[in-house]
């Protein structure tokens, strides 16, 4: 089977997209090729963090490879916190401390939509390619569900009346921003080039 680095230290992401590849690509952890330390992502987009992930990587390895960044749009923050999700509440925040600012800034605000986006970028022989994937929904009011990681005890995806904290996840892989963008990438990787 054919072997891709996933360039993350977030554990819940290697799982989630771990069980996405199954069977079809074996996903190899940073640990695994005796990688550590901290990824920089410094760029003012999606792409451009997802790019610089899976560089820093091939620098290091000179083996295909591929990353992933995600963004939480909100509608009525302007799209905020977007490429800052990770650090909104400031730097080496908990996913705790992100929430609570969250729900902060969303005290009394009707239009609560929102969306998930997710870049992946995958290093191939050397050359980036990019496949995106996106799901709408609104923030809660609240926290609900253990499940999942980040926001998503407050996410509650479109048609669905669960947050994403309270699916299991092989139904959040189904309809969520990194389950679409790594359907994408599964894709090109099995299709005839
Ligand atoms: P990253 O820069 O791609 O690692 O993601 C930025 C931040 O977005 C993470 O630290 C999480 O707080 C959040 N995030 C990313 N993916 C998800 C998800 O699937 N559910 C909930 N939050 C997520």
């Amino acid at each position: 089977m054919r072997k891709l680095i996933f360039a993350t230290n977030n554990k819940h992401k290697l799982e989630e997209v771990r069980a996405l590849l199954q069977g079809k690509i074996e996903v190899v952890s940073l640990s695994e090729v005796g990688l550590s330390g901290e990824i920089p992502e410094t760029a003012d987009t999606l792409q451009g963090n997802a790019l610089q992930k899976a560089q820093w990587v091939w620098d290091r390895t000179h083996t295909d490879c591929f990353a992933d960044d995600t963004g939480l749009e909100v509608d009525a923050l302007n799209g905020a916190p977007g490429i800052y999700s990770a650090r909104y509440a400031g730097e080496h925040c908990s996913f705790d401390d992100n929430i609570n600012k969250l729900l902060d800034a969303m005290e009394g605000k009707c239009n609560r939509k929102a969306d998930f986006r997710t870049v992946v970028c995958l290093i191939e022989n050397g050359e980036p390619k990019y496949f995106e994937g996106r799901v709408d929904g609104c923030i809660l009011t609240e926290r609900y569900g253990k499940e999942g990681f980040g926001y998503d005890p407050i996410f509650m995806p479109e048609r669905f009346a669960v947050s994403f904290a309270e699916m299991p996840l092989d139904v959040k892989n189904k309809i969520s921003h990194r389950g679409r963008a790594i359907a994408k990438l599964t894709e090109y990787l099995i299709s005839d080039k």
